[in-house]
């Protein structure tokens, strides 16, 4: 349960973390946010949050795209989080949600001329998408936003209308998720997740100019791909039918963590089973965000 919000540049009780109907981020979706996830190590008694740095430096990334300000830096915002993790005292995994939002109670939209702050809450939490080992997806109808219309590359709580609009269709379809194509064609990203494919022997993943959002993720697969299973990753575009000729796919996220594909649009990837390089690469990953490997635990910031 979530007990507490770092709100107005303190900590206080969650009950008393309330914005007007009249906040511009509210009417306009001028807010941009980050999901970061926190892993509990029984063994260690002891949360880690992944990557925590990095989100903040994205977090911030956001806030420049929507002229924002932010009184704090990324270093900063680290501190406060893990004091309000402390203040939670969860023994559980967990996920925090910062939001970087215009203030202003006005009516008018623009970005330009208008105050911003941040707030962050925590709360405890698990899986994010049903059959982890062999999602069936299918291709949205809908098309991913671009970068001249709401860059993805900012994590923009407005633009999470397309990511709902995906997902939703998806899941009514009965689907566990789904993939989408950008402007021209090329396929992205899934709702909130970066996508991989296996394709005689290399792993291939949208390069950053196609639409996605920069993945905390995606960068930490591509490293482990490489310095762990000496795997190379192409960075390129991808089209739709690559994706049912694949040996194996997979997204990775936040959220969503490492999830094979088993199925696209009805047509089985690869066997249809969790191969041995997603398998490897979950184990890892797994391993890797929960502290257990020394060689990455930089990555893992202690809250207690
Ligand atoms: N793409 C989108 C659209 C997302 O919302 C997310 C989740 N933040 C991702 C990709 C994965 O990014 P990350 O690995 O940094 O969580």
């Amino acid at each position: 349960m979530t007990q507490y919000a770092f709100f107005k540049g303190t900590i206080v009780p969650i009950d008393q973390a309330k914005i007007s109907i009249m906040t511009h981020a509210f009417n306009y979706g001028t807010g941009c946010f980050e999901g970061i996830r926190g892993y509990w190590n029984e063994d260690d008694r002891q949360l880690y949050v992944f990557r925590l740095l990095e989100h903040y430096q994205r977090l911030l990334q956001s806030a420049k795209i929507l002229l924002m300000s932010p009184r704090y830096t990324a270093e900063e915002l680290c501190a406060t989080t893990v004091e309000l993790l402390r203040r939670e005292g969860f023994q559980s995994d967990a996920y925090i949600r910062p939001v970087a939002y215009k203030t202003n109670e006005q009516i008018g939209v623009k970005l330009h001329d208008l105050n911003d702050d941040l707030c962050i809450f925590a709360t405890p939490y698990g899986r994010y998408v049903e059959n982890e080992e062999g999602a069936h997806v299918g291709f949205s109808s809908w098309q991913r936003i671009s970068d001249n219309n709401i860059p993805p590359r900012s994590k923009i709580t407005g633009a999470y209308v397309n990511s709902a609009l995906i997902k939703t269709e998806a899941m009514l379809n009965g689907y566990d998720e789904a993939l989408v194509i950008n402007e021209r064609g090329h396929v992205c990203e899934g709702s909130a997740e970066n996508i991989f494919i296996l394709r005689g022997g290399k792993l291939i993943t949208p390069p950053v100019y196609e639409d996605i959002l920069e993945g905390i993720t995606r960068n930490t697969v591509i490293e482990l791909a490489s310095k762990e299973l000496g795997l190379e990753t192409i960075e390129r575009p991808i089209s739709r039918t690559e994706f049912y000729v694949a040996d194996a796919a997979f997204f990775c996220g936040t959220g969503v963590q490492v999830v094979n594909i088993a199925k696209v649009d009805h047509r089985v990837v690869g066997d249809g089973q969790l191969g041995p390089v997603v398998k490897a690469l979950r184990d890892l990953y797994f391993d890797v965000v929960r502290g257990k490997v020394a060689k990455y635990k930089q990555w893992c910031t202690p809250v207690y």
